[in-house]
């Protein structure tokens, strides 16, 4: 099943799953759109859902009983039985598939931060309590997975690069005339234009950050960021001893996709070979005056509860804002503070109430935004 089919992630899976001749049992994205129809056509056994199309409203007539609509169809898409879903939706609308997938018993290949950062309790309660995993497509959890093989515990810490995206080495008041072309002109990796953003604020490192803290039980003081702007060590490990395992590869998602499909029974790839002769690989630490939104990201955090739904929440609703013009680059930072800063701490008990505090950190924003 390939959750947000038409989107990066989403068509890279498609990719690896032809390659790996695997079968595509299903796919859904957010509404009926030309690439939607076409991967119905190349995948005539698969079941399709468009979230937001109207029911019984002039669907195309070849769909016929493969097209179900709504959330409710998602859910039931990623809870079909013995299925590996890959989540590739974007946003928090990933959280229910997300519980679905692993109340269900599957395998759920992970793409959505957002399910881990706005319902990380919720989303490991799920995977106990229905008997599913949770496998990282996010490369730098991917790699820390890697890390992990056939080491039982002893972690001293985790180390999260990052490539530092197109703004690296800015100060703090050039940021301020930063435009929407150099904010999307990502230097090593070719994703969505929400992440890509989020890339050259780093939140989505924060974002990454709190994921990290989810997915392998490691408390906050000891996940730390590095910048490592050729993206090749996709992030690394340090254990009690001393010792630190890194990841490499050419940055490349269907790398991280597949192990998430395979696990350690690797298959063949098609990323061509890291050949590191004459190549320098050097690192930095992150500048926090011109990157705020990376402390913003351990804040919300450290604060838990519904904190972090509310910092996923501010930023989508702030890089939408920066991509129509009406707020700049380093508004993105400063509208998710006051939003962070206005919302009292809370504990989210269901799925409803991450989505309330998701809804009223939006409407926050969207008021706080200049008119
Ligand atoms: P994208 O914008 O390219 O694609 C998003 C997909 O989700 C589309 O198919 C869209 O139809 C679908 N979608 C959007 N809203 C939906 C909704 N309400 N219900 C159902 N489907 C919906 O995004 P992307 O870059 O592929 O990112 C997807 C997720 O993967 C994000 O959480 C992102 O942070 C994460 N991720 C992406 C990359 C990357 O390289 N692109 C890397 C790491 C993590
Ligand atoms: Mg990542």
């Amino acid at each position: 099943m390939v959750l947000g089919a038409t989107g990066s992630i989403g068509t890279q899976a498609l990719e690896v799953a032809d390659r790996l001749g695997l079968d595509v049992g299903g796919i859904a994205a957010r509404r009926i759109s030309p690439q939607l129809v076409d991967l119905a056509e190349r995948y005539p056994q698969a079941a399709v859902v468009a979230v937001d199309h109207p029911a019984g409203h002039d669907l195309p007539a070849w769909f016929g009983v493969r097209l179900a609509t709504g959330v409710e169809a998602l859910d039931a898409m990623a809870a079909t039985p013995g299925a590996v879903v890959v989540n590739g939706v974007v946003g928090c609308a990933g959280l229910r598939p997300s519980l679905a997938a692993l109340a269900a018993g599957n395998r759920l290949a992970l793409a959505n931060k957002e399910s881990l950062v706005a319902g990380g309790g919720l989303v490991l309660e799920a995977a106990r309590a229905g008997g599913g995993a949770i496998v990282p497509v996010d490369s730098e959890h991917s790699a820390i997975e890697q890390c992990l093989v056939g080491e039982p515990g002893g972690i001293a810490r985790l180390i999260l690069t990052a490539s530092g995206g197109p703004l690296r080495g800015r100060s703090a008041a050039e940021m301020e005339a930063v435009t929407v072309e150099e904010a999307l002109a990502h230097p090593t990796w070719d994703m969505g234009p929400r992440i890509t953003v989020d890339s050259a604020t780093m939140m989505n490192k924060a974002l990454e950050v709190v994921e990290a803290h989810h997915l392998f039980g490691v408390g906050y003081p000891a996940i730390d960021v590095i910048i490592h702007p050729q993206s090749v060590i996709h992030s690394m490990v340090e254990f009690v001893d001393g010792s630190v395992k890194a990841q490499m590869g050419e940055p490349d998602m269907r790398v991280p996709i597949q192990y998430a499909i395979t696990g350690a029974r690797r298959r063949p790839g098609t990323t061509p070979p890291l050949d590191l002769s004459g190549r320098a690989l050097s690192f930095e630490t992150p500048d926090r005056e011109a990157f705020p939104c990376l402390e913003l990201g351990y804040e919300a955090g450290r604060r838990g509860g519904i904190a972090p739904a509310v910092l996923n929440a501010a930023d989508e609703v702030a890089v939408a804002a920066f991509l129509e013009g009406r707020i700049g680059f380093a508004g993105i930072a400063r509208l998710v503070g006051s939003v962070l800063e206005r919302t009292p701490d809370r504990v989210p008990g269901s799925v409803a109430d991450v989505l309330d505090a998701d809804g009223e950190a939006r409407r926050l924003a969207a008021e706080l935004l200049p008119t």
